[in-house]
């Protein structure tokens, strides 16, 4: 894992190392300074040489500017890497989540999803920069220091060194359950995003059923839950900066008491035990470093390894590897002996053989559940069979790139998802790039154009939480204008027309029928008036595929299909 995580320092390489040998130098600089201190004590102050006092402190003026620079370059160019890092995964993270296939958003909840792509890596970012330049840093500075406090006075530093191991002890010691208590509070705040994803979306259900105070008590749950992880965390980081706290502190202490009786024996001078004082603290500083990693690092590791977990779910149905790119399709459809299932204990489809013509219309119909969703599904990839194949123009889809495949059909279903931004965006959806001309086509082939013109602000209208609200039949028409300018040669349309009323039905049917001429048409249907004029029917049961003809063969035959269309039309 850590190997992984140092791979993202790769296209920054430039910029650690900037940062890094920066960093090194003002630690360098800061083991310097108290020797400095000391020989000014012992050496220059008793020499009563102004002179030199001046020229010595000019010197480490310089130091310091050079050290202030440094810092400043530490800082900032030291978050900048962070932030690249950071930004590069969440980056990498959304292309991912943009593969995944139709199974992976049907087992993953939406505020899951976002929870990873934001928070999770909020703290990544702060330990790709902290993290290894840190720990290089502390372990630098406090070998250096306690080298050289070493050569100072050898027992003095040997004494002071004593408290190190319970320092380490209780670092190991708090860093394991840290790991655990910070990695739960992901997961509970990826619930909590979970909850408000959901109650948000279906605000509407929630407050015609008057749940509001049943959703407020679940989310206190979550948000509950969220506030005993998160302070179990906090309190053994107390905890740990406590303990910390306590042990150097002793350190100093040790040193004065110890250090005085040196002095007095005539051990030790003035000017050493100055020294040894400022190198005290200077010990201290990678003490403090190392407690605050001891914070990020199982931080930004939790949410690290649940990034990983993640990126490494791979997608279900992905390009073979000699997957074929075709410009255009026919549009014959072929379903050998198809099988399939959502999960292993339920099979959908079984053994399904289907033959739709290029060119042709050809309309779904039967119980809901009876899966001609899923039928269609499996022709553009969004699921792949289980056994058996499906063909267009002979050549399975399985052996098409996805990208190819998915060019070549179009879908229009009950539901219209519109994004936020303006009509001729969410037209102009269908085929990115379009030219003004040709978006204007596909509206007024769409019967969009009286509407749209309608508009005060017209095709620039904003669409969406803050903007115009649509009908379902305008929603529909923007739906079928993204058809025209997609211009697919195969077109499914799900239920396509089946929420709307009868009236916009009718203007909605119209721009579908010269929407499907010369495309291989398939119509799921829910009303039998709509798709009098399919050249076939196909009636889909629980059991397979149960009729297939005209129109006036299947009343002929008198069975399912008369059946069903005797109901909807005695009403
Ligand atoms: P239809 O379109 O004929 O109403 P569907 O194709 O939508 O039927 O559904 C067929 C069966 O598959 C149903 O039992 C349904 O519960 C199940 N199903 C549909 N979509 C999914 C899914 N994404 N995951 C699991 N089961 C599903
Ligand atoms: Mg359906």
């Amino acid at each position: 894992m850590i190997r992984r995580f140092f791979s993202y320092y790769k296209p920054h390489k430039k910029l650690f190392t900037i940062d890094f040998s920066s960093a090194v130098i003002v630690a360098i600089l800061e083991l310097a300074f108290p020797l400095a201190v000391q020989w000014f004590v012992d050496d220059l102050l008793p020499s009563g040489n102004w002179s030199k006092i001046v020229s010595v402190s000019a010197g480490l003026l310089t130091l310091y500017l050079v050290s202030t620079f440094l810092q400043y370059i530490v800082n900032y160019w030291g978050h900048m890497l962070g932030i690249n890092i950071e930004t590069d995964m969440r980056q990498q993270l959304f292309q991912h989540v943009q593969r995944q296939s139709f199974r992976f958003f049907d087992n993953t909840k939406t505020g899951h999803i976002m929870s990873r792509v934001t928070n999770d890596l909020f703290d990544i970012g702060e330990l790709a920069h902290h993290g290894p330049e840190d720990l290089f840093i502390a372990i630098m500075t406090f070998v250096g220091a306690f080298w050289i406090m070493l050569t100072i006075n050898v027992k003095l530093a040997l004494v002071t060194i004593i408290i190190t191991p319970f320092l380490i002890w209780l670092i190991s010691f708090c860093n394991i359950r840290m790991n655990k208590a910070w990695k739960k509070m992901y997961g509970e705040i990826a619930d909590v995003n979970a909850r408000v994803e959901d109650s948000v979306s279906g605000v509407r259900v929630v407050q015609s059923f008057t749940n509001e105070d049943y959703e407020i008590s679940r989310f206190r749950t979550n948000n509950q839950r969220f506030r005993l992880a998160k302070l179990s965390a906090y309190k053994i980081m107390s905890f740990s900066s406590s303990g910390i706290y306590m042990l150097t502190r002793l350190m100093t202490l040790i040193v004065l008491v110890f250090g005085a009786w040196l002095s007095f024996t005539g051990q030790l001078t003035y000017g050493e035990l100055v020294g040894f004082v400022l190198y005290v603290n200077v010990l201290l500083k990678p003490i403090d470093k190392i407690s605050a990693l001891l914070e990020l690092y199982p931080k930004g590791m939790a949410g690290f390894k649940r990034f990983l977990e993640l990126l490494d779910s791979e997608p279900e149905v992905e390009d073979a590897e000699d997957a074929i790119e075709v410009a255009s399709l026919h549009g014959d459809i072929t379903f050998n002996n198809v099988t399939f299932s959502y999960d292993e204990h339920k099979p959908v489809l079984e053994g399904i053989n289907l033959q739709i013509n290029k060119g042709e219309t050809v309309a779904f119909v039967g119980p809901s559940g009876a899966g001609k969703t899923t039928i269609c599904s499996l022709i553009p990839r969004f699921y792949d069979v289980n056994s058996g194949s499906i063909t267009i123009d002979g050549i399975d889809v399985r052996e098409l790139t996805k990208k190819s495949l998915r060019s070549q059909i179009g879908i229009v279903q009950q539901d219209v998802f519109l994004f936020t931004g303006t009509l001729k965006e969410n037209i102009a959806y269908g085929m990115l790039g379009a030219t003004d001309e040709q978006i204007e086509e596909a509206a007024r082939r769409a019967h969009l154009e009286d509407f749209i013109a309608s508009l005060p602000l017209g095709y620039e209208t904003q669409i969406g939480e803050r903007g115009l609200k649509l009908s379902g039949g305008q929603k529909q028409r923007i739906a079928i204008a993204r058809m025209f300018l997609k211009n697919p040669p195969i077109l499914i349309l799900d239920e396509a027309t089946s929420a709307l009323d009868t009236e916009t039905e009718q203007i909605i049917q119209h721009a579908l029928t010269e929407l499907a001429q010369d495309r291989t048409t398939l119509v799921i249907a829910h009303r039998l008036a709509t798709i009098r004029n399919a050249d076939r029917i196909v009636v889909v049961t629980e059991d397979g595929i149960a009729e297939e003809g005209r129109h006036d063969e299947l009343i002929d035959l008198g069975g399912i299909f008369a059946n069903l269309h005797r109901v909807q039309f005695q009403r």
